[in-house]
């Protein structure tokens, strides 16, 4: 990218740290990323290399673990992964959507229990909302939690749940009080080698080849009360507080992914020679890559000034639905763009091209479907 617009936020700290976290993935997953689609998951060892060299969880305060660091880190590691086109690390989902949850809304027993433990990568987690029957309408959940004396009993299966084959601890959205909606949803957190908790398939999707997004079952879990994550009934509320910091976090490996993506077409171009002359040196070529480059720099400056907002907590669920929408929109036309200025070669696994167009499609459909973002952004006009 050729834009000279600065990136303020990110200073020369935040910059060391992308640049070890960048060292990391040369080492450490881009020369297995291959092997782990074959496999449909990354490895434990990363997991676990990731803990030691503080990467996963930086914003826990340190007593449990973190290195209680703002949200910037977090966005680097996402952008870093991004950029790489690893699209199989679920870091983000662990560090940044599963851990908060952990962190506000858990009593110091869950804190003490479990965040040291996913700082260290010894546990890996996911977050169970989307049944086969419920998706958008997260009101119609039908895993139900029973209080019976000191447990509650767990009944239901969850489907699309991102690190769900690798998660030891995962935080399962069900029905506390079925007969009142939204606010009848509480939050548990379940370990995987309770009984009654099993695993289903991996699921083969068209992208992300290398991420375990897994089917989960539960039957008659006895879930202890001490697992319940903030007041019985108040998961909704909950989910709403959490998710613009998930959107934002879309937003944030969308542009990192638009931004490669451009960068190694812009590369491809004027390396790739059509009827004697660089591809580079078409009008159509120059021209999309130009339209594109400007778009994707309104982008990224739009979601460096909500990461902005973000550190501030002032980013609110609209403006974070926008983000969603509005990056992830354009990801996915650019992407697309650029398969088309790599001719065949873009449709080939081999080149990078074609897995972050097929990674890419996605976006547009978890963390909230763009139709959904939408509609929280009309409800604000
Ligand atoms: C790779 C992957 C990873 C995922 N990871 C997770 C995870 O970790 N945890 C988790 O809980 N879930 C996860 N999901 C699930 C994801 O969040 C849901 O797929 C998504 O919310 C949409 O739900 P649905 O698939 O049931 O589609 P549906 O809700 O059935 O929607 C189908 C279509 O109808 C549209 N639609 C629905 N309602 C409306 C409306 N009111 N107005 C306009 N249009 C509407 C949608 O926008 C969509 O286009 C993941 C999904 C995938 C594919």
């Amino acid at each position: 990218m050729t834009s000279s617009i600065p990136r303020e936020l990110f200073d020369a700290d935040v910059e060391g740290f992308r640049n070890s976290f960048r060292k990391f993935l040369e080492q450490e997953a881009i020369p297995y990323h291959a092997q782990w689609e074959k496999d449909g998951q990354v490895s434990r060892a990363l997991w676990q290399k990731a803990g030691e060299m503080g990467f996963l969880c930086p914003e826990l305060p340190e007593e449990y673990g973190g290195s209680a660091a703002d949200f910037r880190y977090c966005a680097v590691v996402s952008e870093e992964i991004a950029r790489a086109g690893l699209s199989g690390i679920g870091f983000g989902l662990h560090s940044d959507i599963v851990a908060p949850y952990v962190l506000h809304y858990g009593s110091a027993y869950l804190k003490e229990h479990y965040l040291p433990k996913m700082a260290s990568g010894e546990l890996v987690t996911a977050i169970a909302m989307t049944e086969p029957g419920a998706g958008s309408d997260l009101q119609g959940v039908r895993t139900t939690a029973v209080k019976q004396g000191d447990h509650y009993i767990l009944n239901g299966s969850k489907t699309f749940i991102t690190n769900g084959q690798m998660a030891d601890l995962v935080i399962v959205v069900a029905k506390t009080d079925p007969a009142e909606g939204a606010k009848g949803i509480s939050l548990f957190l379940v370990e995987a080698g309770w009984p009654g908790f099993s695993k289903g398939r991996n699921l083969e999707k068209v992208g992300m080849k290398a991420q375990d997004t897994s089917e989960l079952f539960f039957q008659d879990v006895k879930v202890p009360v001490a697992n319940l994550l903030g007041a019985e009934n108040s998961g909704f509320i909950a989910l709403m507080q959490e998710l613009p910091q998930e959107r934002l976090m879309v937003g944030i490996n969308a542009v990192a992914s638009a931004e490669a993506a451009l960068e190694w077409t812009v590369a491809y171009c004027k390396e790739r020679k059509s009827f004697g002359k660089p591809l580079m040196s078409f009008q159509n070529t120059r021209f999309k890559l130009a339209e594109l480059t400007s778009e994707v720099t309104a982008a990224r400056v739009f979601v460096d000034r909500c990461l902005e907002l973000h550190l501030k907590r002032k980013l609110d669920i609209p403006t974070a639905a926008m983000i969603k929408q509005l990056t992830t929109d354009l990801q996915c036309r650019v992407t697309d763009e650029c398969v088309q200025l790599h001719g065949g070669y873009g449709y080939i696994w081999e080149y990078p091209i074609a897995r972050a167009w097929a990674d890419a499609r996605v976006q547009k459909i978890y963390a909230g479907t763009n139709e959904i973002m939408k509609e929280i952004i009309a409800r604000s006009l």
